[in-house]
């Protein structure tokens, strides 16, 4: 067992001493015994966080100094990719090839957040008088809650304790209770940069039992939370409560538009990719696969061929190219929306059933799966399944693929190929979501704000947006020369 609990410079057990088994997706093997903190646990921390934030410890590094400790803390992970990827596809299920993927754009995120940080200053302000100076300075926002989901469990935690800690917030990080193990990885490593007392905190735990606290506490400034949206709705409203800052990136129904006049082999080869990659437990995953009606047959019958060859395995299998849904609740949901999809009328080209392989028979795999004959009155075109299930639609006109693809509530990302520039240019602009690739699909960069449109969230993290999210904006004006107002008369 573990004490994974870890405030105010020590790791704990649960206020309670209640216990969680973190088991493997893959074959249900006891991958940890980790604390189950509750809200006293939760209490301690923000505590802990208000108190070293108030005390000024980490805002008087200033900003160079923390853009060093960020530099460290970038060495530290490439230190231990081997272990750190270890314990995220114990925990997730996935290959230890893509858990190594996802270490490098951890440490990725901290060089970039070192790199702004090293950057920040003041801005100046013309006041128009001359003994008057102005000027606006970027504070810390406070004390931050930070909330994590499960399917990229340390890359998405960067995301929020790289710009917090460079800003030079406090925080309490809650990881998904499912995929604790590489958040408490990161805090060890966190200790070891010489991260002060207090400022960094992990409470590990049910969101159902400690989030409220952590979401609604007056003593926390800002919560930047990544879920699901009915979570994220939850949070938005008790947040008003205290009328405090929240940031939300939440899910997706992507649109991948591909026209006739695309490089149909690239086009193709990305379209199964967009959908399958970790088994589509990916916010940006293009589930939607919308198509010019005249290449429907040509696409359809070659990603059918494609999906049928993706190899299920487990994080050790080297010939494995995807691996297990995260848990059997996640399962049931999936086959649920799939069964729901089927009733509302799309037909069921490839998969839709459990593997019934004896080496498959312990964990949580469900094949990629194509349904066509979509369209977006259907649930399984307007939710997210988070799962290997793709839909397909047809359009008729370029019209008609921006109408299709901006009918959806969320507007995470998109996708449109064609060869024609102008056609593509038009489109992009027209896609209302926050994120939209031509002529390819998935790639980002820590220097590119990411979030949502609509119901995909609100705020950015990464690029610049990423670090001001954690700051406050302050005027200061200095009077070099002051004088009397003369406003009122003063009866002398
Ligand atoms: P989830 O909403 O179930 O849980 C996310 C986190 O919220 C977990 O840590 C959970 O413990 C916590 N939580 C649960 N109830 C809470 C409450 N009342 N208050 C505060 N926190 C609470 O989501 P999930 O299943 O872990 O993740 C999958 C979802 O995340 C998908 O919808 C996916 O699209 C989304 N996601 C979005 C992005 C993005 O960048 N937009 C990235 C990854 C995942």
């Amino acid at each position: 067992m573990r004490s994974s609990i870890f405030i105010d410079g020590e790791w704990r057990p649960a206020s309670d001493g209640a216990t969680r088994e973190i088991r493997s997706p893959a074959d249900g093997s006891l991958i940890a015994t980790v604390s189950e903190g509750k809200i006293d646990d939760a209490l301690a921390a923000i505590a802990a966080a208000r108190s070293s934030f108030d005390s000024g410890v980490f805002t008087s590094w200033g900003w160079a100094r923390r853009s060093a400790l960020l530099a460290t803390v970038a060495d530290l992970l490439e230190r231990d990719v081997e272990l750190i990827a270890a314990l995220e596809s114990g925990d997730t299920g996935k290959r230890i090839i893509e858990s190594k993927y996802d270490v490098a754009d951890v440490a990725a995120t901290f060089r970039h957040f070192a790199q702004l940080a090293s950057e920040q200053h003041d801005k100046k302000i013309d006041s128009g008088i001359p003994h008057v100076s102005s000027r606006i300075t970027y504070d810390a926002i406070g004390v931050c809650s930070l909330i994590g989901p499960w399917n990229y469990p340390l890359l998405q935690i960067a995301w929020k304790v790289a710009p917090a800690l460079a800003a030079g917030c406090s925080f309490i990080l809650k990881p998904s209770e499912l995929t604790p193990s590489t958040a408490m990885h990161l805090l060890k490593l966190l200790e070891e940069a010489g991260v002060p007392r207090g400022v960094a905190n992990l409470v590990t735990g049910a969101g159902s039992v400690i989030g409220d606290t952590l979401t609604t506490d007056p003593r926390v400034d800002f919560v930047s939370f990544t879920g699901g949206l009915s979570t994220g709705k939850r949070i938005m409203s008790k947040a008003a409560e205290t009328v405090k800052k929240v940031a939300l990136e939440l899910g997706g129904k992507n649109p991948h538009i591909i026209f006739a006049d695309a490089d149909l082999d690239a086009a193709t080869d990305f379209a199964v990719t967009a959908a399958f990659l970790h088994s589509g437990q990916v916010c940006s995953a293009g589930t939607r696969l919308i198509l010019e009606r005249s290449i429907h047959d040509q696409v359809v019958t070659e990603i059918v061929r494609r999906a049928k060859l993706i190899r299920l395995g487990g994080p050790t299998d080297l010939t494995a190219e995807t691996g297990p849904l995260i848990s059997e609740g996640h399962l049931k949901k999936v086959e649920e929306y799939l069964a729901r999809g089927v009733q509302e009328g799309a037909k069921l080209l490839v998969g839709g059933v459990r593997s019934t392989a004896p080496e498959l028979s312990r964990g949580w795999y469900f094949p990629p799966t194509i349904l066509d004959n979509c369209d977006t009155s259907m649930y399984c075109v307007q939710e997210e399944s988070f799962g290997p299930i793709m839909t397909v639609e047809v359009f008729e006109s370029e019209e008609e693929a921006i109408r299709l693809g901006n009918d959806t509530i969320y507007g995470l990302s998109g996708a449109v190929w064609s060869k024609d520039n102008a056609k593509t240019e038009r489109v992009s602009k027209a896609l209302r979501h926050g994120t939209v690739w031509i002529n390819d699909y998935g790639p980002y960069k820590p220097a590119a704000e990411w979030g949502g449109f609509k119901a995909s969230g609100n705020g950015r993290e990464l690029g610049e947006h990423g670090l001001q999210e954690y700051l406050e904006i302050k005027h200061i004006w200095t009077n070099n020369s002051p004088s009397k107002s003369g406003w009122f008369a003063d009866g002398i």
